[in-house]
């Protein structure tokens, strides 16, 4: 197919010691070789190739790392790397460090950057780095004063919101327009597997893959609820050893499937039984089993026993399964057993579970046989639709224009709202600038996450809303990006 092939030149730029080496390795998918502790630590300028998959195709780029140039001074260095972007680089990074904040050298930053002319001509992305954990989102409020637009937040360290950033690159470019352009060109086709490749794992470690990944779908639940008959019907084979004496199913292996025509890879947790011989013991080794599984998949599908109804471990599960920040399916199994029976509908069962397990009423539910193998024919279309759902990035300007809409609507403490963006997708992450966080009553937070639903769906995918302490600001983020990808557009071709 004669899709666009010429690189994209990308550029990192930040004061010392905000990571740029560590990105740059964690974005080529390399062991961090060159990353010091030490901030100035003179390294030879580096540039390197590689590929990446955005939407199901190759996105070559061509990654540009000036720090410690060597300048005899900071404002020197600066000045190098920004002379730097401007004569190569389609794309320019902006690194800052979230856990330092923002310091006196970022805003000098800035304004060589806003000096040279850079973002007329080049696309510039704000990063900010060093977000390891969700909870660190509260401390980028002030990068956005710095008039980036997107801004967005990253962990190079540990492959957190990579997906995201490529993402923006790839749109910055001026890439996916020119996919769709080509696109529309062609015959319509099917894609597989969309937009997902190895950094959706937060921790995916490892080099980027060659192409795109198949989904990862983990089978969870706690013993005996039927994962492996599930998995053996999904396979239409005998795979493992199931019985109902527990303590019979061996380790479990990755096995491939295909569902609704497309290609997937189960993990299931099954097997956990033979290495411990206490309840106890047991119920340990299934947490440590289902983190592992977790941390590996893009989608979870936990079962439930439509027999015994929701237990104190299923509760666990699905909590753990929510604080991944995976995507989840309900399979309510063995229904064979309850389909006789005039008190248990499945709408009775579905308020049952949404009532234990309020926390994840976002997950659809589905009813199953794994041992009469029915059931569950719209797994595939149905995970397919969920990772659908979960790539979506609202435009920060729409977004911000919804948040005041809404808050119209239902606001008993009267809050006011600022800037609003979505700053990842994995899971999807919206920052809100409110003039007081304490004013955000939890209905309210309540309504924006329904409405949210109601409006974009993220079917399946847990949502993070968070409300920082911000300002208000004049005017909202132009669409500078676009601007400096058209304007690239022009440029000739590396
Ligand atoms: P550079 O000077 O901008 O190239 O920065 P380096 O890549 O050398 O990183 C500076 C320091 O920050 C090193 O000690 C890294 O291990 C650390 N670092 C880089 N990225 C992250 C991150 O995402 N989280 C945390 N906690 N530390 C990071
Ligand atoms: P695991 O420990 O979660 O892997 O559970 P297994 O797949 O080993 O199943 C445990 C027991 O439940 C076995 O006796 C299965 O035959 C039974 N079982 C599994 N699925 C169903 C189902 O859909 N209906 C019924 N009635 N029994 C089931």
């Amino acid at each position: 197919m004669n899709m666009p092939q010429k690189r994209t030149t990308i550029v990192v730029i930040g004061r010392p010691n905000v990571g740029k080496s560590t990105l740059f390795n964690r974005l080529l998918g390399k062991r961090r070789a060159l990353v010091h502790d030490k901030p100035g630590v003179t390294r030879d300028r580096l540039e390197e190739k590689g590929d990446w998959w955005v939407r199901g195709h190759r996105f070559p780029v061509l990654l540009v790392d000036t720090g410690g140039l060597g300048g005899d001074s900071f404002i020197e260095e600066i000045s190098d790397q920004v002379n730097t972007a401007l004569s190569e680089a389609d794309v320019a990074l902006v690194l800052f460090d979230a856990q330092s904040g923002l310091i006196p050298h970022d805003r000098d930053v800035v304004r060589q950057l806003n000096e040279s002319g850079l973002p007329r001509k080049v696309a510039v992305i704000g990063v900010v780095n060093k977000v390891d954990a969700e909870v660190h989102e509260n401390l980028i409020s002030d990068f956005f004063s710095l008039g980036l637009d997107p801004v967005l937040t990253v962990s190079a360290e540990h492959g957190r919101g990579m997906d995201d950033l490529k993402h923006a690159i790839a749109e910055a470019s001026g890439f996916l327009a020119e996919l769709s352009e080509e696109r529309a060109q062609q015959e319509p086709r099917e894609e597989s597997s969309e937009g997902i490749s190895e950094q959706d794992s937060p921790d995916g470690e490892g080099p980027e893959p060659e192409t795109p990944i198949v989904p990862r779908v983990a089978i969870l639940g706690r013993p005996n609820v039927g994962k492996s008959t599930l998995v053996n019907a999904l396979l239409g084979r005998e795979r493992m050893i199931t019985s109902p004496i527990a303590g019979t199913t061996t380790d479990s292996v990755d096995s491939e499937v295909t569902m609704g025509g497309k290609p997937y890879l189960l993990i299931d947790t099954a097997g956990i039984r033979r290495k411990s011989k206490t309840e106890k013991g047991v119920e340990v080794l299934s947490v440590v089993q289902t983190k592992k599984a977790l941390e590996r998949s893009h989608v979870a599908i936990l079962l439930l026993d439509g027999e015994e109804g929701v237990s104190d471990q299923d509760e666990k599960i699905g909590g753990m399964i929510e604080e991944s920040g995976r995507s989840v399916i309900l399979a309510i199994n063995k229904w064979d057993t309850q389909r006789k029976n005039q008190e248990f509908t499945p709408k009775i069962a579905a308020s049952l579970v949404r009532q234990k397990m309020g926390y994840l009423n976002y997950a659809p539910i589905l009813f199953v046989s794994a041992k009469e193998r029915r059931g569950f024919d719209d797994f595939g279309d149905l995970i397919n639709e969920i990772l659908h759902q979960r790539k979506l990035k609202i435009p920060t300007h729409e977004f911000t224009e919804w948040v005041r809409k809404e808050s119209t609507v239902h606001n008993p403490m009267n809050a006011k709202f600022f800037l609003c963006h979505q700053t990842g997708r994995n899971p999807p992450t919206f920052v809100c600038h409110v003039n007081d966080p304490e004013k955000v009553h939890f209905s309210l937070k309540r309504h924006f996450i329904n409405a949210l639903r109601e409006r974009w769906g993220y079917m399946g995918t847990p949502i993070r809303l968070l409300f920082i302490e911000g300002k208000n600001r004049k005017s909202l983020p132009g669409s500078g990006v676009k601007r400096a990808a058209k304007a690239r557009k022009k440029k000739p071709t590396r």
